[in-house]
């Protein structure tokens, strides 16, 4: 089995659902007492969601080009980053680690294609749906996502970090993101809906969405030990 080196911390709440998935993963494909090889530097995210906001994006860049590199230092085979937003700065990333990363956008589109799935709405923090690098990725691999319109993307921002990130999981949140769904698949033809925040999944299951979903902590959790285990 291959170590795999995780960025994590954006946010921790979402991490430990990467630590637990792979694990679980590496247990039921290898028996009972495995588990995954994986090394994990956490960060602090008060300072990264500052930066974000602020538009930092280079200093940002900074920060997890050292993170990667502290990894792989350490024995990482591969590199995560466990979070969307993050992947803004994934080839600058890529560039600077002589072992590959497994990127979270190319996992979902493969996943959105085998599935046949056709107008995917993309639910995300602001700078995930608004910003190119996300969207052209996905479009880079046949994939063409619809974003909800104001002031639904305001909505999510919010959730994610007034709630999520801080361990906050609302009914009335969980409404909004369901009824955001809603209002795609019906009004716009949406046929598949992106949980495109790795802390989506601890707010709203598959089986509240009128479509079904694409969690992208599970499916770059998974991509992740594949490569482990490939
Ligand atoms: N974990 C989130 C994501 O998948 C949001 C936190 C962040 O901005 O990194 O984008």
């Amino acid at each position: 089995m291959k170590t795999v080196g995780l960025i994590g911390g954006m946010s921790w709440e979402s991490t430990q659902l990467y630590y637990q998935l792979m694990n679980r993963m590496a247990r039921e494909r290898m028996g009972g007492q495995h588990s995954a090889r994986l090394v994990i530097w956490s960060l602090d995210f008060a300072p990264i969601a500052a930066m974000q906001a602020a538009g930092l994006w280079d200093e940002a860049t900074l920060v997890l080009v050292d993170a990667a590199r502290r990894l792989e230092r350490a024995g990482a085979e591969a590199i995560v980053i466990c979070a969307n937003t993050m992947h803004r700065m994934a080839d600058d990333v890529a560039h600077s680690i002589g072992v590959p990363l497994i990127h979270v956008a190319d996992v979902t589109a493969a996943a959105l294609r085998a599935a046949g799935a056709r107008r995917p709405l993309l639910l995300a923090t602001r700078y995930t749906m608004e910003q190119a690098f996300y969207r052209e990725r996905l479009r880079r691999a046949g994939v063409e996502v619809l974003i909800p319109a104001e002031p639904d993307r305001a909505k999510l921002q919010s959730i994610i970090y007034d709630e999520l990130v801080q361990g906050r999981f609302k009914l009335a949140s969980k409404q909004t993101v369901v009824a955001i769904a809603e209002s795609a698949v019906r009004g716009d033809g949406a046929d598949a809906i992106i949980l495109g925040c790795t802390e989506f999944g601890l707010l709203v299951k598959g089986e509240d969405l009128p479509a079904p979903m694409f969690d992208t902590t599970e499916l770059h959790a998974k991509a992740a030990m594949d490569f482990a285990l490939g």
